[in-house]
């Protein structure tokens, strides 16, 4: 299938499980910039050492390493014929610059797609996981500052993508089956399009 979507919504709404989740029903590359950046940190790679300054903090990493390295991920062949952003774009700037990349690439997105959760759920979910993945990031501070930067620079985004008429809400608490048929119900009319 071919289809062009991007998943965003606040740390710990489930966008990294959902992710992978849709990209297998749907056949499209999930690409996750939260997951290069660790992969990379761990790798310890040149953008690694840039970038763990800024992850480790819940800060945002700075857009100009941000769209160059979804530049280049979107550039590569398994992506021509679709994918599913997770995580980017993160603020206004961001949604400029992908819109940039698609025009040269002479393609748009299908749908935008928000997970939705309670700050008190989310908390609680990224302390348990913390336990369980060690994520350096996923410490009470470190969560409270993500949210802030999520409802700052992240949430403003919705309206720009409501805008445009390609934003679908989900709600991202219960059952994670029971979420991506959500997921996959809100996009299908975006998806076969
Ligand atoms: P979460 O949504 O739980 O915070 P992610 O895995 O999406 O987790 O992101 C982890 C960290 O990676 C972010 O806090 C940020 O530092 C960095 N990051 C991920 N995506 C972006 C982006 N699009 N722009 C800037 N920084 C990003």
């Amino acid at each position: 299938m071919s289809v062009r979507l991007v998943l965003f919504g606040p740390p710990g709404a489930g966008k990294g499980t959902q992710a992978a989740r849709l990209s297998e029903r749907l056949c499209v590359p999930a690409i996750s910039t939260g997951d290069i950046f660790r992969a990379n940190i761990a790798g310890g790679t040149a953008l690694g050492r840039q970038v763990v300054q800024y992850t480790s903090r819940g800060a945002l990493v700075p857009d100009e390493l941000t769209d160059d390295l979804v530049r280049d991920r979107l550039a590569q062949p398994d992506a021509a014929d679709g994918f599913l952003l997770d995580g980017y774009p993160r603020n206004l700037a961001q949604v400029r610059s992908l819109d940039a990349m698609l025009v040269d690439a002479g393609t748009s997105l299908d749908a935008v797609v928000e997970i939705t959760a309670d700050a008190d759920a989310v908390v609680d979910r990224l302390l348990k996981r913390a336990t369980i993945e060690g994520r350096a990031d996923d410490t009470e501070d470190v969560i409270r500052h993500r949210l802030d930067v999520y409802a700052e620079q992240t949430a403003p985004i919705a309206k720009v993508y409501a805008d445009r008429g390609a934003l679908v809400r989900v709600d991202g608490i219960g059952d994670v089956d029971e979420v991506t048929e959500r997921l996959l119900h809100a996009i299908a009319p975006a998806a076969a399009r």
